[in-house]
Formats: structure tokens, C-alpha cells, sequence
């Protein structure tokens, strides 16, 4: 089966993998503010769920910017359902992302959990992420809009599309630019972790004209259902794709079942 374009061109080691030959520089115009998701094909963003140490994220980094990856993902304020788990290397984890970010060349995007992290991050990495647990948080989705930074909306796991929609236009109210992502929603389904709304896809495209992205590793929950959620993605029109990868996924400190090794993440790049 042919591969689409923006794949078939690439080899590891090329640049573009990610994206058509201008693909880099509209992503690197964001560096001032600017426009990151004018592309024309679908952008992978992709890292670790937390950034946990230099090493890893240094590791991973290199790897993917290797195969092409230009949008580096690495949670540092996580949010986590049991207050014992893991809760990211906060202020740390921000200033190892964006030097990671800086020495290879990559975007950074991290989540901003609360309005007092917003300056601290938004100083630091290129995209701000809103997680699903904060779609409904309005004062920091007014507060990331004024920041100018890119944001990334991630729908609630509960949040119907209506609901999806109001909370992106609090950005467009600000001066913000802002991309979607459907991540999957809590449903009585428990073969997955969530269940990915795949249609949200092609309905947010059409009521708000943003990018539309589809989050295949928490919409999953587990690696061996990356790839055809990947697909499903680029099936419907998804503007990108989100995807966790780590440089050993057994050791991860959170969300282990899910995120890639770099061969599985490689062999992604080769069958979407
Ligand atoms: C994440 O992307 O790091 C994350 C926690 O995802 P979500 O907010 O969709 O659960
Ligand atoms: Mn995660």
C-alpha cells in the first residue's frame, strides 16, 4: 500500500517527517508567537506522558528529532487521579523540557494545571496544555489566552461536544491561538481506557475550523492500540496526533501500559 506523501519522503533521519517541506518553518514561526499549526499534513507530537530526569528526556528527544519529530510533548505539573502517583517534576520538569527543546531543535508543549504555573510555563515552552481534567476551568483558560502562546484544549473526559466548543471559544475570545484535541470520553466501554470519540474529529473541524487532534495514547491506554487509533485519526481528517513515548516504557513513572518504545513508535511512523 502506498504511504501518504508526507511519510513516503522521509527516512529516518530526514527532517520532515512530520510535516510537507514548509511544514518546519510555519511550526518554527511559533517560537515568536506565531502560527504552529498551519500545516498542511498532520503533525506528531510526541514524548514522554512526564518528563522524570535529563537523561530521559534528553534520550527520547534525540531520538525522535532523529526520526523527523518536530513537537516534543512532556508533561511536568501532572495530574494525577491518586495523590500518591507521581505528580511530574513541576518547575524542573519545565526548565528540562524547553532544554531539550533547545538543544534539539524541537517545540516544546507541557500542561499548565493551574493559573499560578501560567506565566512560569508559558515563559518556557512554545504550546500550553490544557488537560482534560481542566477543559472546564475557565479562569485558566482566559489566563493561557492572554499569555499569546499556542494552547492546546484537550476535551474533558465528560465533555460533550457543546461543552468542547464554549470551552475553545473562552481562547478565541482572548488574543489566543488554539488547537483541539479529542483524548476520549468516559463511556460504559471498559475494554479501553477511554473511548475515543472519533467523530468529534471532523464535527470540531467544521464548527470551529481549528486544528483537531486526536490523543492515541489516553484515548487508548495501551501501546498495541496506538497504531489503528492512529489510523482512525488520519482516516477522519485529524489535523495530528498526540502519542506518548518513552525511552523504556516498563520503568515509565506513569502511564507505562501506554506509551511507546522508540521501535514501536517507529514502526507507527511506517504503517500511518
Ligand atoms: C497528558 O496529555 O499528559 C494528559 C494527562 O492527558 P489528559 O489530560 O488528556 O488526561
Ligand atoms: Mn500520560
Amino acid at each position: 500500500m502506498p504511504m501518504p506523501q508526507h511519510i513516503r519522503q522521509d527516512k529516518p533521519g530526514c527532517a520532515a517527517r512530520c510535516g510537507d517541506e514548509h511544514a518546519g518553518a510555519r511550526l518554527s514561526r511559533s517560537h515568536g508567537g506565531g502560527a504552529v499549526w498551519g500545516v498542511s499534513v498532520p503533525v506528531i507530537i510526541a514524548g514522554p506522558c512526564a518528563v522524570e530526569s535529563a537523561a530521559q528526556i534528553e534520550a527520547v528527544a534525540s531520538r525522535l528529532k532523529e526520526l523527523g519529530i518536530r513537537v516534543l510533548r512532556g508533561g511536568a505539573f501532572k495530574a494525577r487521579t491518586a495523590a500518591d502517583s507521581f505528580q511530574g517534576l513541576r518547575e524542573e520538569g519545565v526548565n528540562l523540557l524547553a532544554q531539550a527543546g533547545r538543544k534539539f531543535g524541537m517545540l516544546t508543549i507541557s500542561e499548565v494545571l493551574d493559573c499560578r504555573h501560567a506565566e512560569f510555563v508559558a515563559e518556557r515552552v512554545d504550546i500550553l496544555q490544557v488537560g482534560s481534567r481542566n477543559m472546564y476551568n475557565y479562569e485558566l483558560l482566559k489566563e493561557l489566552a492572554k499569555t499569546g502562546k499556542p494552547v492546546f484544549l484537550k476535551r474533558s473526559f465528560m465533555a460533550t461536544l457543546d461543552e468542547f466548543t464554549h470551552a475553545a471559544e473562552y481562547l478565541l475570545k482572548g488574543r489566543g491561538e488554539a488547537a483541539l484535541c479529542e483524548r476520549g470520553i468516559r463511556t460504559f466501554e471498559a475494554a479501553t481506557r477511554n473511548t475515543l470519540d472519533i467523530m468529534a474529529v471532523p464535527i470540531m473541524k467544521e464548527r470551529l475550523g481549528l486544528p483537531v487532534f486526536v490523543d492515541v495514547s489516553h484515548s487508548t491506554g495501551r501501546a498495541a492500540l496506538v497504531v489503528p487509533a492512529a489510523k482512525a485519526a488520519i482516516a477522519v481528517g485529524a489535523d495530528g496526533i498526540m502519542v506518548e513515548v518513552h525511552p523504556q516504557p516498563a520503568n515509565a513513572l506513569s502511564d507505562k501500559y501506554q506509551q511507546l518504545s522508540i521501535e514501536q513508535f517507529t514502526e507507527l511512523l511506517e504503517v500511518l
